[in-house]
């Protein structure tokens, strides 16, 4: 299958999205990547987003809280290309209302091709890599064939 790359600047567009178990944690990991953090543009959910501005005093975006649409929100916005990176430390251990906002937001990051971390672990490899501050170029699946896939029923360009 055909592939085209999407360049990733320097400044890196980062999602924070933590369940409430996993808010202590977020919390922590971020007090301890403040630095790094501060250096890039940052989105959250909503109350995740609240707690790491009133907590850290960071710059932040705050979408919808995810029980309320922001992990939509912020799926919507990896899909538009407006997310490099998601740092989402989702609960294993407890049902979730939104359970299928949940899954959908990991889909549309793999969908997308872009770096996610579930855990604590994998969040700190994630930021300390040099590739964070440096240009990458993502590659994608082209998907202009599967945008295509039912002009040849319908005879005109189908794409949106
Ligand atoms: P919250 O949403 O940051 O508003 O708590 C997180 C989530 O549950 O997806």
């Amino acid at each position: 299958m055909a592939t085209q790359d999407v360049l990733m600047e320097p400044r890196k567009r980062i999602a924070l999205v933590a369940h409430d178990h996993k808010k202590d944690d977020m919390l922590a990991w971020a007090k301890y990547n403040l630095d790094v953090l501060q250096q890039h543009a940052l989105f959250a959910s909503g109350t995740t987003g609240w707690l790491l501005e009133t907590e850290l005093d960071l710059d932040i975006e705050k979408l919808m809280s995810g029980p309320l649409g922001g992990d939509q929100q912020i799926g919507a916005k990896i899909a538009e290309g407006d997310i490099d990176t998601l740092i989402f430390f989702w609960d294993p251990l407890q049902a979730q209302p939104h359970d299928p906002d949940v899954k959908a937001l990991l889909r549309l990051a793999t969908v997308w091709n872009i770096p996610v971390a579930t855990n604590r672990t994998t969040a700190d490899f994630l930021i300390s890599s040099p590739l964070m501050h440096s240009s990458y170029s993502r590659q994608l699946t082209d998907y202009e064939e599967y945008k295509q896939r039912l002009t040849h029923l319908y005879g005109t360009d189908t794409t949106p």
